[in-house]
């Protein structure tokens, strides 16, 4: 029972650096399992099918949705994000830590079907901090940079929901993983999730 996996959900805005802390916390760990989640959203440079996400279109998405084999989903910046349900239910069920990287509202529909699921949300420095992120990304129009930015605001408002937030320091990004799995080591011997049944003597 003590030993028994954890739904992590991890969330924070584009360009805080959430995808490099989940990848230094699941690094050659073999009982954590990092969802891959489906998106209409084209692939951007180097994704790779099945590894970044499993990019399908806007109808194939919906179908997935309407078959029941999404946990969550929702829009975000004009494309579909959805978690499959299947893998990580295997996972969840084997015993393993399934870690979901999604963002705010997804984050709180696992929350509301699952309200053990720990959520953890990775913040920036400061604001100006993740705007020169994103810009140094280089990967988006000045128009995606500004609707990411006021996405930004809109995540950060809704910090306080969260279980734990982690500031993720410039170039500390294996130090935020170090905190997660303290998080996940305090989560595990938390009373709430189970107390060891010791047999007294009469
Ligand atoms: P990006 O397009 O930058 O890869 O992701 C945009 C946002 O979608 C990020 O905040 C990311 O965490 C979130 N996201 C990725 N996969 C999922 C998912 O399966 N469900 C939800 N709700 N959000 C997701």
């Amino acid at each position: 029972m003590i030993n028994k996996g954890l739904l992590l959900i991890i969330s924070g805005p584009a360009g805080v650096g959430k995808g490099t802390i989940v990848n230094y916390l699941v690094e050659g760990e073999s009982n954590y399992f990092k969802s891959v989640s489906a998106t209409s959203r084209k692939p951007r440079y180097m994704e790779r099918e099945g590894e970044d996400y499993y990019f399908v279109t806007r109808a194939e998405f919906m179908r997935r949705v309407k078959r029941g084999e999404m946990l969550e989903y929702t829009e975000y910046n004009g494309n579909y994000y959805g978690t499959p349900l299947p893998p990580m239910k295997a996972h969840f069920e084997a015993g393993e830590n399934v870690v979901l990287e999604i963002e705010t509202d997804g984050a709180f529909q696992v929350k509301s079907k699952m309200p053990d699921a720990v959520l953890i949300f990775i913040c920036p420095p400061s604001y100006e901090q993740l705007e020169a992120r994103l810009r140094g990304r280089n990967t988006e129009t000045e128009e995606a940079i500004i609707r990411r930015l006021s996405t930004a605001r809109h995540e950060l408002s809704l910090m306080p929901k969260y279980d734990y937030i982690i500031v993720n320091e410039d170039g500390k990004s294996d130090l935020s993983a170090q905190y997660v799995r303290e998080i996940v080591r305090a989560e595990q011997l938390s009373s709430k999730r189970g107390i060891p049944h010791i047999i007294l003597p009469e």
